[in-house]
């Protein structure tokens, strides 16, 4: 059978890890952040823990390598899974490259980039909120906000242009209540 491997794509703060959540147990996938896997490995003060930490702070990206790697361990170590979500990951071309390259291996291709679209303001504004609670020091600067969503724009944001190129992309609309967007999220999975 047909695995369901969704893309869930979007700026920082377009309500990827919320919408993971409930689309995790409607489908039963297993979830694939690579944000929360690196803030994993600094809590556990790992060697790539350490690595990462500096550049996250900042609000670059980390190295196509180690992502990469994570991911892979992650795909391998979930053989019987239904499917994945993959979310904050891939983040440049050279990760999406990789993933097809993974998955196919596996003839378990991407089923559907489906992209949380959220203007810029209200996406600061979102990460400042979550800021308040969340405990992430880059949610509460905004230059580092500001780094984030540039590193979205410039080497993220090209990937709309790969999966359409394989009728892959559906754009969301991000904005509205979390149930609203759910349900919009549902029936483009179908
Ligand atoms: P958000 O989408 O809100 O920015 P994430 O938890 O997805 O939050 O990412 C936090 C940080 O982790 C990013 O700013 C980046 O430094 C790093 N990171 C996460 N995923 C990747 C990735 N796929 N490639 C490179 N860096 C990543």
């Amino acid at each position: 059978m047909n695995k369901l491997n969704i893309v869930l794509f979007g700026p920082p703060g377009a309500g990827k890890g919320t919408q993971s959540e409930f689309l995790i147990k409607k489908f039963g996938l297993v979830h694939l952040s690579t944000g929360d896997l690196l803030r994993a490995e600094i809590k556990d003060e790992t060697p790539l823990g350490l690595q990462a930490q500096e550049i996250m702070s900042r609000g670059e990206l980390v190295s196509d390598h180690i992502v990469i790697g994570m991911i892979r361990n992650r795909i391998d170590a979930n053989n019987t899974a239904p499917g994945f979500i993959f979310d904050g990951f891939p983040r440049t071309k050279a990760q999406a490259e990789a993933l097809d390259e993974m998955l196919n291996a596996k003839s378990q291709p991407i089923t559907a980039m489906l992209a949380l679209e959220v203007p810029g303001p209200e996406l600061v504004r979102r990460l400042l909120k979550r800021g308040e609670t969340s405990g992430r020091s880059d949610d509460r600067d905004e230059q580092v906000i500001a780094n984030r969503i540039a590193e979205y724009e410039q080497k993220t944001s090209p990937l709309k242009d790969y999966y359409s190129a394989q009728g892959k992309y559906k754009g969301i609309n991000g904005v509205g209540s979390v149930a609203d967007i759910t349900e919009r999220l549902v029936e483009v999975i179908g």
